[in-house]
């Protein structure tokens, strides 16, 4: 914790998953531990820390800090007072603006949850991370729900008598970016874990009492290994029953080593309906009970795949089939607004008008090889990652 004038401020990361919108964010490392998946370029130029917990308390008293400044402002009914959050936010440097404003968003979003930054927080050991829930956990005792990213590879080497003490002591979700369940695909994107450790940590964390959250990612094993990928994430998430598979379409994007590989003609792009097929098959081919799919980011083709991998196939797989029975001038029209955030799902194609249909569809007739489209469409998503 640094003094800015007489403002203490806090560390906050730049990543959080959309669900975490309103929580509470806490630094507790900074950077990825392993930097080197071929997609990712989040951490490329930040070097891995793993915050002393006598650090991570002192943002934990600067957070509390903030909470008491905010209160007077805050009613009980939802309501608030902006001019006078605003008079006290003007008197501040950026920084401790920053800080405050959060604190502001999470008390007014309930000031029950903590999402725990950057891409690695299991790499905190030795009991740090329990003294530092039990400590938030005393400060802000309303607290309900702290969750955390974990890279698949360190969650395997924890034991679920571990991930107990870790819930006893307030953890209560994990995020996990799995990208997929098959080896070949693993080894393709140098994800640095093998199908079977990302079975083990996710059986270890439930047997723990905690949730778990894995994310697929439809597209990432290419062209080539397109239904390889998602047989392999049926395969695991069949295995686990997490409590939550969220699919994140695969965005190659510039400055990646994946890109590199698609530049040099080693890595061919899979075109929308491709990565469409590939959820068909893991809801197919997934056995759960618990575990909902959730299609909760603006890169997804798809928005309204939400729902329980047991009870509701019938129901995911007909919004996929709704998709895939349009024509393919349709098919290429929805990809394009959904691309530019305009449609959220194809029935949204119905309220286009005469001319702006004739425009757009110029556009999608503009190249025949589904290849250049996929090219095209994939640098629109890029822009979201
Ligand atoms: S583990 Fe996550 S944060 Fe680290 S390089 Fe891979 S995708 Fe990026």
């Amino acid at each position: 914790m640094e003094q800015s004038k007489q403002e203490p401020v806090f560390r906050i990361g730049p990543i959080r998953p959309p669900s975490e919108a309103n929580s509470l964010l806490l630094q507790v490392t900074q950077g990825c531990t392993w930097n080197k998946c071929k997609f990712c370029e989040l951490y490329q130029d930040t070097k891995f820390r793993a915050f002393s917990a006598d650090s991570i308390k002192q943002d934990i008293d600067a957070i509390a800090y903030y909470a008491e400044k905010a209160k007077p402002f805050i009613h009980g009914d939802g309501t608030f007072d902006r001019i006078g959050l605003n008079r006290i936010l003007s008197s501040m440097e950026p920084q401790a603006q920053n800080c405050f404003s959060m604190v502001v968003n999470w008390l007014l979003g309930g000031g029950q949850t903590v999402f725990l930054q950057d891409g690695n927080t299991l790499a905190l050991q030795n009991g740090r991370l329990s003294d530092v829930l039990s400590y938030l956990k005393q400060t802000f005792p309303q607290i309900t729900r702290i969750t955390s990213y974990g890279r698949a590879e360190s969650l395997s080497r924890i034991s679920a008598e571990e991930y107990a003490e870790l819930h006893a002591a307030g953890l209560t979700r994990i995020h996990s970016g799995f990208e997929s369940g098959s080896d070949q695909v693993l080894q393709l994107i140098h994800k640095g874990v093998t199908a079977q450790q990302e079975i083990q940590a996710g059986k270890n964390i439930k047997a723990g009492g905690i949730e778990f959250s894995v994310y697929f990612m439809p597209g990432v094993g290419g062209k080539a290994l397109s239904q390889e990928n998602a047989r392999g994430m049926a395969e695991v998430v069949s295995e686990i029953d997490p409590d939550f598979v969220r699919i994140r379409t695969a965005a190659i994007k510039p400055g990646t080593q994946l890109y590199e590989d698609f530049l040099a003609g080693h890595f061919e792009l899979c075109t929308d309906d491709e990565k469409v097929l590939e959820i068909k098959t893991l809801i197919e081919q997934s056995h759960c009970e618990r575990a909902s799919i959730v299609s909760d980011h603006i890169i997804n083709l798809l928005p309204h795949i939400m729902g329980s991998l047991g009870r509701d196939k019938a129901v995911l797989l007909g919004i996929i089939e709704e998709y895939l029975s349009l024509p393919t001038l349709d098919r290429r029209l929805y990809q394009l607004l959904r691309r530019y955030n305009a449609a959220e799902s194809v029935s949204d194609l119905s309220k286009l008008s005469a001319s702006e249909r004739s425009r757009l569809e110029e556009i999608c007739r503009q190249t025949d090889s589904d290849a250049i489209w996929a090219e095209q469409m994939n640098s629109l998503i890029a822009r979201y990652v």
